[in-house]
Order: structure tokens, then C-alpha cells, then sequence
């Protein structure tokens, strides 16, 4: 028989909304506590200005009915029947100085078209191709591997070819070497965020070709209220505003959970959801580790961990000249301590009823950053800080203009944030978006779980997995509740 427990969950983003539902389906008494005023975490939505910017999703992986994904987004409300999932023709189109390469969904057709522009990378071209086909099948299988081991013995059977194996472990920068067109080296270098391999990017493209890594309309804000809605309206107890600022111990197990607002927790069961570096270094003594993270984390420089500067901006009028999100290169500049050279832009007029308002539509300028951005950010004082954001902010818009001179006047700014914003929206070490990228077999790593040494203590979230994002949230959560 099942007992019930009286579960307390620390942050209420998409892992902490999701053990929370599940729990509250078996029967459990579940507290979410969260620092913010809203649920969401690092998948929210704001409105600002007037206006309202999704500052998350840019693909949800999960969109396709016939996905395992897709029953667990739905077990939560966050994709239903009335959800219009916005499936976009192109992942991104390049525009490398004038030539324009489209990451289209129809994958034949994007295969013919780059063979026409670069008819002499004939051979990488139908090889890049055949591994994106091939992805499908290999990913439904991958899922279901629950080790380190049990997934590198699945993808040395899977690929009996060692050069394929190997192309999947490759940076993107080096994979793309292989291409004699330079818009084609561009474009496989820098046409997704985030640091992971070329595995991850045949991975992402795959799962955007068969409609499995779409957008549902209306963005993160909208689905996070569903989510939220669906865990109150099963009785869940929520508490907005209140962090967790202490953990107490009675012999080898959690005795009380101790927030900013003095509210004081006995829970049976604890599980922490943030960032479990964060967690065990303040709320926690030394002696308690995790030792797969520690083992990541000393892998930075290998496996850097992903942030973002993300511009948010109106353009007045036609926009049609931006074709879908867009990748430009540029004039390199600073952000951070990283030279960029290229520019992610995403006009939101694919979702107008949310991102279009008199006229104007809402748009992001993305870039990457990483660890060392976020340490040379963190150098800075608090005035030095808001005057080099702002620098970047209206480089970015220079950046645009310069491809776009027809946007001249019609451009403004309406929020931007990068790593810092992002360490305090959700504890986040180095202000990251998602956990430590994988750039070899061997950075897979699977966290979630007990902390050792403590019976009543599980963590989840995307710390808690390679890569990070809202389906590792999903997952590491999922499988926690069944522990319980
Ligand atoms: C700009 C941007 C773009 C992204 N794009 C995508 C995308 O396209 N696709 C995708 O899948 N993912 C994307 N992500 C990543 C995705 O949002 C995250 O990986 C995911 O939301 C993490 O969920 P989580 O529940 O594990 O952690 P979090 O969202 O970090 O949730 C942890 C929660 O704990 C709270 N918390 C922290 N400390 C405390 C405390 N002491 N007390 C109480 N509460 C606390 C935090 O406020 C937060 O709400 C993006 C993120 C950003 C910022």
C-alpha cells in the first residue's frame, strides 16, 4: 500500500512543477516552495513594456502526439489538444554575407538545396544528412538507456561505422573543418545555441524535422500558467516569494526545510530541484557531495556549461526581410570574455496574437556565453556592469541595422539579460541556462537521486543530467517520483 508522505519540493521550475503533479497524482501532500513570485524558473515568459517576451523557448523537444515526451508534457497540462504547436519551415536560415543556407524541415529538399550552393562538399553534405535521418531511430532507443555505459554499448552497436561514432563527438567547429564552403562552416558551427557536439545538433535538427521539437503558442509564460494551474487545482500547497535559506539535519536524515519568510518545514521527504552545487554548497554542510557533479563541474573547460546575452527588441513595420530566426555573421565584438561573430536573431512574428502589438514585433538578438563570460561579468561592479550590458545591447542593435539598413529607426530596446540576471533568476551557477553541454561520450552523466549520505533527500533538474533543458528537467523529475 502506498503511504502517503508529506513531500516538501525546493523551486518551482519545470522540474519541481512536474515532481510536484506527479507526486500529487500518487496520493502525496506536496509543498513547492519557489524564491520567485512566479513559477517558471529559468522557462518564463514576461511582460514588459507593454509587450511580451518569451525568455525561453526556443524549441520544445516533446511537440510530436506520438513522443513519450509528449504524454509527459501533457500529464501536466503544458501541451493539450487546444495548444497550437507552431511548427516553423525552417530550424534557421544563415546568411553568411549575402549566401543564404536554410536548416529546412523538409531534410531532401535542404539536402538538395545545399548541394547547389556547395556542390563541392558533395560527400559531407549526404553524409551529414544520412546521420540526421538516421537519428530518429537511434534517439527512441537512447531515451530508454538509463547509464553512462548502457548508451555508449547502444551507440557503438547502433553505429557499427567508428568514423560516424566519432563525427558525433565532435566539436561543431571541427566537424564543420570538413566543409570547403565557408557559409556551410559558418552555418554547422554556430546555427544552435550552446556548446554541445554534433551528436546534440543532429539530435536537435532530427527531432525538429519530425515535428518533435516545436514551439506551443504563446510561449513559456502561457505554459508555465498551465502547468501551475494543473499542480494547484490537485490540491498542491504553492508558496511564491520564500527562499529556502536552510536545511536542518537530525541524524542521517532532512528534519526541517527553513525559508526567508521564517516558515519552518517537517517534511517526510525533501526534494531540492535548483542547481545542486548551489544547494549543497549554502544549505547544506561541506561533508555532503555529489560526486558525478563535482566530477562535471571540474570538466568545465572541457564541457562548459551554457549562458546567453539575449536582446530583446521592437521593430516597427515590415520585417519581412528576416525570414524566420535567422543566423548573421558579423563584426566580431566583446561580450563577456568571448569575441562573437555571428548574431541569432528571432522575430516572433510566427506567433503574432502574443509578439505583435501596433504594429511593432517582438524580436531577440541571441548569443552564447559561457563560464568566462560569466566571470568576467561577475568582475565587474554593479555601475560597470549595467554600462558594458548596455554597450552590448547597442552593439547587437548595430549589428543588426548594419545587415538590415532598412530597420534604421525603427529598432528599439526592451529588456536584455546575460549570465549574471540569469544567476539570480534561478541560483544558476555561472548564471547558466542549460547544465554541462557534452562534447564526448564520456560528459554523459546521470545525478539525479539520493544525496548520499542523507535518506530523505532526492535531487532533480536539468543539473542533475548532460545538456540540461526543459526535457531533462522533465525526465529527472519523473523518474525521481518513482522512487518515492
Ligand atoms: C534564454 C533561454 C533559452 C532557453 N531555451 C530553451 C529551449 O529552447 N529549449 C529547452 O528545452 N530549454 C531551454 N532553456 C533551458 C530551460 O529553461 C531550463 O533548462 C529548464 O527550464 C530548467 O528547469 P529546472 O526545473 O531544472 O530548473 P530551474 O528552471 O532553474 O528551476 C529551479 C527553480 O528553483 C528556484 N530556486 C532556486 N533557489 C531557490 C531557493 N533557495 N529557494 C526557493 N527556490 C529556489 C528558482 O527560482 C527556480 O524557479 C532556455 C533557458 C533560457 C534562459
Amino acid at each position: 500500500m502506498c503511504m502517503n508522505k508529506n513531500v516538501v519540493i525546493l523551486g518551482a521550475g519545470i522540474a519541481g512543477l512536474n515532481s510536484g503533479i506527479e507526486l500529487l497524482q500518487k496520493g502525496h501532500k506536496v509543498t513547492l516552495i519557489e524564491k520567485n513570485d512566479n513559477v517558471g524558473g529559468l522557462c518564463s515568459g514576461y511582460d514588459i513594456n507593454g509587450f511580451y517576451i518569451d525568455a525561453c523557448l526556443h524549441w520544445l523537444m516533446g511537440t510530436r502526439k506520438s513522443n513519450k515526451l509528449y504524454k509527459l508534457w501533457n500529464n501536466i497540462d503544458a501541451l493539450n489538444d487546444e495548444v497550437k504547436i507552431i511548427s516553423l519551415d525552417n530550424f534557421v536560415t544563415v546568411d553568411y554575407s549575402g549566401t543564404k543556407i536554410k536548416v529546412g524541415r523538409d531534410l531532401e529538399k535542404t539536402r538538395q538545396e545545399w548541394l547547389s550552393i556547395a556542390p563541392e562538399d558533395k560527400r559531407n553534405i549526404n553524409k551529414f544528412f544520412q546521420v540526421v535521418n538516421a537519428m530518429d531511430k537511434v534517439m527512441s532507443v537512447a531515451l530508454k538507456c538509463k547509464t553512462k555505459k548502457s548508451l555508449s554499448d547502444y551507440f557503438k552497436v547502433a553505429y557499427k561505422s567508428p568514423s560516424i561514432i566519432k563525427s558525433m563527438t565532435m566539436s561543431r567547429k571541427e566537424y564543420a573543418k570538413r566543409f570547403k564552403n565557408p557559409a556551410l562552416r559558418f552555418a554547422i558551427t554556430n546555427m544552435m545555441t550552446g556548446y554541445n557536439n554534433m551528436f546534440f545538433l543532429f539530435d536537435v535538427y532530427s527531432l525538429f524535422s519530425q515535428g518533435n521539437a516545436d514551439v506551443p503558442s504563446g510561449g513559456a509564460k502561457y505554459m508555465i500558467e498551465r502547468i501551475k494551474n494543473r499542480f494547484l487545482s490537485l490540491g498542491g500547497n504553492l508558496i511564491l516569494n520564500d527562499e529556502v535559506n536552510g536545511i536542518e539535519m537530525k541524524n542521517d536524515k532532512v528534519f526541517a526545510v527553513k525559508t526567508s519568510q521564517n516558515h519552518i518545514f517537517y517534511p517526510d521527504v525533501v526534494i531540492s530541484t535548483f542547481d545542486p552545487r548551489y544547494m549543497l554548497k549554502n544549505l547544506l554542510d561541506s561533508k555532503y557531495q555529489i560526486n558525478k557533479i563535482n566530477k562535471a563541474n571540474q570538466r568545465i573547460n572541457k564541457n562548459p556549461i551554457s549562458s546567453c546575452f539575449n536582446v530583446y527588441v521592437t521593430i516597427e513595420g515590415d520585417i519581412s526581410m528576416i525570414d524566420g530566426p535567422t543566423l548573421i555573421n558579423i563584426d566580431p565584438i566583446k561580450v563577456g570574455a568571448s569575441d562573437i561573430d555571428y548574431l541569432l536573431i528571432r522575430p516572433y512574428n510566427f506567433d503574432p496574437q502574443y509578439f505583435v502589438k501596433d504594429n511593432k514585433t517582438v524580436v531577440s538578438l541571441f548569443v552564447d556565453q559561457n563560464h568566462l563570460d560569466y566571470h568576467y561579468f561577475a568582475s565587474l561592479d554593479v555601475e560597470e556592469l549595467k554600462i558594458e550590458e548596455e554597450k552590448i545591447a547597442n552593439n547587437f542593435i548595430a549589428a543588426l541595422i548594419k545587415k538590415y539598413p532598412e530597420l534604421e529607426g525603427r529598432v528599439n530596446i526592451l529588456t536584455y539579460f546575460g549570465p549574471i540576471e540569469l544567476e539570480k533568476r534561478a541560483n544558476t551557477s555561472y548564471g547558466a541556462l542549460q547544465s554541462y553541454s557534452l562534447t564526448d561520450l564520456n560528459s554523459f552523466y546521470f545525478a539525479e537521486g539520493k544525496v548520499k549520505g542523507i535518506k530523505n533527500l532526492y535531487c532533480c533538474g536539468q543539473w542533475t543530467r548532460s545538456i540540461g533543458g526543459t526535457p531533462t528537467a522533465l525526465l529527472s523529475s519523473h523518474k525521481i517520483v518513482k522512487k518515492i
